[in-house]
C-alpha cells in the first residue's frame, strides 16, 4: 500500500465507477474505500489496481442477509440510519477476506455520526437525542469515545489496530486529528486529499 498525495474516494462500485477507475486514473494512485459497502467487497476483483485502503465503520458490519442489489451510497446508508438495517454492507468474514488477501484497513469511526444524517446517537449503547454542542463529531468527548469503541472494535474482531483514519462525511478539523493522533493514527483522509468519485 503506497501512500499519495491525491488519491480516489470512493463509495459504491457499480460497471461505471469500475470502468472509470480501471479506464481514467494513473494505475498507482491510492484508492480508498469509504464504509465497507457490499459492492466494494463483490468487485474487488474487477478492478485492476491493488493500491488499496478499505475504511471499516463497525457499526457499518452486516450481522444478518447481504443484500447484493447495486445501491447508492446514500440509499444504504440512509437503509441504516433509518431502518436500522445494515443489508448493503460487508460482513466481518468478507472485511477478513479483504485482510487476508493483503490488503490495508483503515478507520472510518464507530458510529459514522453526522448530524446532517440522524436525529439520534448512541452513546454507552443509550440512545438520546442529538444536540449540535453533543453529536458532533467534532466534539473532543465524543471522538474519544467513539476512537476508543472503534480500536476495541478492530482488536476483538479483526486482531489489527488501523493506522489510517478517515472522516466520515469528510468532516475534518485539525483539532480532531491532534485528538486521533493520540492514538497513534498517521495518517488522515478527507475532502482535501482526495478526488471523491
Ligand atoms: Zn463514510
Amino acid at each position: 500500500m503506497q501512500l499519495k498525495n491525491k488519491c480516489l474516494g470512493i463509495h459504491e462500485l457499480n460497471n461505471t465507477v469500475i470502468d472509470l477507475i480501471n479506464n481514467s486514473y494513473d494505475e498507482n494512485i491510492l484508492l480508498t474505500f469509504d464504509d465497507g459497502l457490499y459492492s466494494q467487497f463483490k468487485y474487488k476483483d474487477r478492478i485492476k489496481n491493488k493500491n488499496r485502503i478499505y475504511f471499516i465503520c463497525p457499526n457499518l458490519i452486516n450481522t444478518k442477509e447481504i443484500n447484493d442489489e447495486d445501491v447508492t451510497c446514500y440509499v444504504a446508508m440512509s437503509k441504516h440510519f433509518y431502518d436500522n438495517s445494515n443489508e448493503y454492507y460487508m460482513k466481518l468474514e468478507h472485511v477478513q477476506t479483504l485482510i487476508n488477501e493483503g490488503y490495508t484497513i483503515g478507520a472510518h469511526s464507530f458510529y459514522h455520526e453526522n448530524i446532517k444524517y440522524c436525529s439520534k446517537i448512541k452513546v454507552n449503547n443509550k440512545l438520546i437525542n442529538n444536540s449540535r454542542s453533543y453529536l458532533s463529531i467534532k466534539n473532543e468527548n465524543y471522538i474519544r469515545e467513539d476512537t476508543e469503541l472503534m480500536l476495541n472494535w478492530f482488536d476483538k474482531y479483526l486482531n489489527i489496530r488501523p493506522l489510517y483514519y478517515c472522516f466520515p462525511f469528510n468532516n475534518s478539523t485539525n483539532k480532531l486529528k491532534d485528538t486521533l493522533k493520540t492514538y497513534d493514527f498517521t495518517e488522515f483522509f478527507d475532502d482535501s486529499n482526495r478526488i471523491m468519485i
